[in-house]
């Protein structure tokens, strides 16, 4: 087994015939019995910073992307020199945000851990970066998904599988409140991120479905009880809609939120999405935002994000896809 998991995830092998440490009656034996499903690789967009985005054909002909981040842009805008990816869980996404190119055509499937793995085997291979960084903001909801993520974890997390330590592995989730507790009670150490786009039900409810089932006050009793569970900090991601969720007035209440919490907020400017009306608002609008929630003490930052170019946020490359097919 040490051999195999070697092979796998170490060497990053493509075809059982190549373990050649293995007799050749065993490499018979597995080929026999196992596939190893390697995602075609179908469209690589680059912008110049290097956000890298891959669209991978995976089993069944279903379109999944991944995208490779440097760490100048990575998520929690710590400084290392480790590239981050961001992985997809699901086929479509059935919480229907209505920011999201993910949710626009509903849900397909779920992803099994292989295809959720082996997204970061085959970026390792094609770009020949050694990832440090995952998060799960990929399309889909990886709480909705959370046995094969959960298992995909482990195995990108061990030593024998890619090593990637587990306070560089972030799940983010729409809210899904049962599955937040769970992660509060699994043992590993890896890290929480709440989509939360709205700072009250009314603004909430209007642009994510899911709160109508777990509004804030539940979603914050699942967050404290995350926190003094594991310890750890909470990342807060908000998207900024021009004239939706960008008043100063929204930016003090989350202020209170996220200070009772200790948790640190992530600004992300709307990415603008086909067939969607919304549109980010103004840099100076983003940075009086910023401003409110710093000047009350909490820890934030505004992404100046650089993938706009090849649509970067999650769903729009399988969109643009599918459609012109
Ligand atoms: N389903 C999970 C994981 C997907 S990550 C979740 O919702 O948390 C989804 C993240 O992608 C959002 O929180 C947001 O940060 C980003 N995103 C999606 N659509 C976007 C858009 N149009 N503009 C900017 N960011 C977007
Ligand atoms: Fe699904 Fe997350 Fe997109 Fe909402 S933001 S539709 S939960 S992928």
């Amino acid at each position: 087994v040490r051999q195999l998991t070697q092979w796998l995830y170490h060497h990053n092998c493509r075809s059982i015939d190549e373990m050649l440490n293995l007799s050749k009656s065993l490499r018979d034996q597995l080929a026999a019995e196992f596939t190893l499903h390697i995602p075609e690789c179908v469209r690589v967009l680059g912008s110049e910073d290097t956000t890298r985005k891959y669209l991978f054909r995976i089993g069944g002909g279903d379109l999944i992307e991944t995208v490779l981040i440097p760490a100048s842009l990575s998520f929690d805008g710590e400084r290392s020199d480790r590239m981050t990816l961001c992985v997809s869980s699901q086929v479509g996404c059935a919480y229907g945000c209505k920011f999201c190119a993910s949710g626009l055509d509903g849900f397909k499937r779920n992803l099994t851990t292989a295809e959720i793995v082996s997204q970061v085997l085959e970026v390792m291979h094609l770009s020949g970066k050694r990832i440090g960084n995952l998060v799960f903001m990929g399309m889909g909801e990886p709480m909705a998904n959370y046995d094969a993520v959960m298992q995909a974890i482990i195995i990108l997390n061990a030593h024998w599988g890619c090593n990637i330590g587990a306070r560089h592995i972030t799940v983010s989730t729409s809210g899904l409140v049962p599955r937040i507790r769970d992660m509060a009670d699994q043992p590993l150490q890896i890290r929480l991120a709440i989509s939360l786009h709205g700072a009250t039900d009314e603004v909430r409810n209007q642009i994510m479905p899911v709160n109508q089932r777990y509004p804030l006050a539940e979603l914050f009793d699942a967050c404290d009880y995350y926190v003094s569970h594991k310890k750890q900090k909470i990342f807060f991601e908000f998207i900024l809609i021009k004239g939706v969720n960008d008043d100063p007035a929204h930016a003090r209440v989350l202020a209170r939120h996220a200070k009772r919490l200790n948790s640190k907020v992530n600004l992300i400017p709307y990415n603008r999405v086909d067939g969607l009306d919304w549109e980010r608002p103004g840099q100076e609008t983003q940075e009086a935002f910023l401003t409110v929630l710093r000047s009350s003490g909490v820890v934030a930052t505004l992404r100046r994000e650089k993938g706009h170019d090849i649509d970067a946020a999650c769903g729009q490359l399988r969109r643009q896809t599918l459609q012109s097919a």
